[in-house]
């Protein structure tokens, strides 16, 4: 399978060293030739932090094979406009920032530690890598923030791999939770990209990653629903009370959760 090397590498990462990682930092974005990922895989045994075990038992198969309608799934109300683009729209709590709600360049939230996140998502994302490590799961971390002017120069200049269907991967500036240093992105040394889904880390993120306040983002078959098609490596935290109702292996999508998209 050839891999195709990511385009831009510009100079969004700082923190990579610490993993002993090679940055041949994506966008979101690391394709390979594979195309049929599987869906999430078996959990080994977790090691689960301190945090509440979920409660919710709203789970979806986590085989998805066929995509999943839209469905009446409303756009949400957002009122923001001028300078209040300088924040995210919050709903339930969560920031939201996806195609129907973008942020400004204004957006730039602190970001810090080793996985350039805030400051809660970098702690929480630590504690998982080392949850993993400990199971034997070596997740690479790939990037973290990145600037609207970064996302500016990505979404111009996207992998050539994705083709025409560039738009379904890379999102706009303004539309990116990389912006919001809440998103990151993850690879196996064994598996980046499309071929994540075979390796171990994966099936360990799809178990535990909700234990940590992180989701899989773009699930498989939800294209419709958040705009992207399927991202394997894009986890988004949205913090332990959320990602409980979300649960092992969940392919219920941020829309569907907050109830509108
Ligand atoms: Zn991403």
């Amino acid at each position: 399978m050839p891999r195709p090397r990511p385009l831009s590498r510009r100079s969004l990462i700082g923190g990579a060293a610490t993993l002993g990682i090679s940055l041949a930092a994506s966008g979101c974005s690391i394709p390979t030739g594979g195309t049929t990922p599987s869906g999430g895989g078996a959990s080994a045994s977790a090691s689960k932090p301190g945090t509440p075990t979920p409660t919710s038992t709203q789970t979806r198969s986590p085989t998805p094979t066929t995509p999943t309608p839209a469905g009446p799934l409303a756009v949400l109300p957002d009122a923001r406009e001028g300078d209040a683009l300088a924040a995210p729209l919050i709903v339930k709590g969560l920031p939201l920032i996806n195609r129907n709600h973008p942020v400004s360049k204004a957006f730039a939230p602190a970001v810090a530690g080793d996985y350039q996140l805030i400051p809660e998502a970098d702690k929480a994302f630590g504690a998982m890598v080392a949850a993993a490590k400990k199971a034997g799961r070596a997740i690479v971390w790939r990037v973290g923030y990145r600037s609207y002017a970064t996302q500016t120069e990505l979404s111009a200049n996207p992998p050539t791999a994705y083709g025409d269907d560039a738009d379904r991967f890379v999102a706009k500036p303004g539309q990116s939770e990389h912006q919001a240093g809440l998103a990151v992105d993850v690879a196996s040394k064994s598996g980046t990209g499309t071929r994540f889904p075979t390796t171990k880390e994966f099936a360990w993120l799809r178990a535990n990653a909700h234990t940590y306040g992180f989701i899989l983002r773009y699930p498989d078959g939800k294209t419709e629903i958040t705009g992207y098609h399927y991202e394997p490596w894009h986890y988004r935290y949205v913090g332990v009370d959320a990602a409980a109702a979300f649960g092992p292996n969940s392919t219920l999508t941020l829309e569907e959760y907050l109830g509108g998209r």
